[in-house]
């Protein structure tokens, strides 16, 4: 599942190649939408709304229509010169938009629809108070999340409903940062603020190209993009020391939400405890 961090990267390309630009094919394949031609459309802009893509296009007539993508586990947005060789397999395209100068292909799309401008609501509406928003609001993130005190924190921060943009890495790295066990109560968590504010942090800091890090100097910079330097503090390390207390790392499986891949927790048994319902 990607962080809010590559949705916004990914938006933010595709608005530069793409934004005032006349389309001059589109090709969707999913059968939805395989008969809706956008030539001649033009793109208004490319925004991200937490893990979701919407690129705005107005037609000759006026008429306004949004391409809301997800990417789920393995999709991606790729922009190439026009006619330019794609880096991924053809058969794993789901949307090909052309324009003169640039293609713009998303692979792998887990969801791709096309609605109304104005129904976005109908795709995004659920959302909770997007971290990299321009409307972040975190005393609203903090009601949704403490609706529900008896969820695991580690859930309840990837359920997009409660504050959106945060995926596995950020859900545990920042539960690290605050000394919480991803498998503690909603109601265990004392300071969900600062949680989330560090939440925040690691997502801006590493809206820029470059290695994903999330250990930062007492300044909020980046300490491990050189290569070979650990990059996080406990995402992916099982086993390894845990770079505060030398404990060693913890793996386990926890709740639902999306995919495998978001069941995967990390973190450190000793800066962590696992606190009990309330
Ligand atoms: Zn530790």
């Amino acid at each position: 599942m990607p962080e809010g961090d590559s949705v916004w990267r990914a938006a933010n390309q595709l608005h530069q190649a793409l934004a005032g630009q006349e389309l001059t094919a589109s090709d969707f394949r999913v059968p939805r939408f395989a008969t809706l031609n956008l030539a001649g459309w033009t793109v208004s802009e490319v925004v991200p709304r937490g893990k979701h893509l919407l690129m705005r296009v107005q037609g000759p007539d006026g008429q306004k229509l949004t391409i809301h993508s997800h990417l789920k586990m393995e999709g991606a947005w790729q922009v190439y010169p026009a006619g330019g060789r794609w880096r991924k397999p053809g058969f794993t395209a789901r949307c090909v938009l052309r324009t003169a100068a640039a293609d713009a292909v998303g692979f792998s799309l887990g969801v791709l629809e096309v609605v109304r401008t104005d129904a976005e609501d109908s795709v995004v509406g659920h959302l909770g108070p997007d971290l990299l928003g321009p409307d972040w609001d975190p005393a609203e993130a903090e009601r949704r999340i403490r609706s529900a005190p008896d969820v695991p924190i580690g859930v309840a921060l990837l359920d997009q409903r409660n504050l959106a943009g945060i995926g596995n890495i950020y859900r545990c790295e920042a539960c690290f940062l605050s000394g919480v066990h991803p498998a503690s109560p909603v109601s265990a968590v004392e300071d969900l603020q600062t949680l989330m504010t560090d939440a925040k942090q690691l997502l801006e800091v590493n809206l820029g190209s470059g290695r994903r890090v999330t250990i930062l100097n007492p300044r909020g910079l980046p300490v491990g993009r050189q290569a070979g330097r650990p990059g996080y503090w406990v995402y992916g390390r099982e086993h390894r020391p845990c770079l505060k207390c030398g404990t060693h790392v913890g793996h386990d499986v926890l709740g639902k939400p999306g995919g495998e891949e978001e069941r995967h927790i990390y973190f450190c048994p000793q800066c962590q405890p696992l606190l009990p319902l309330l």
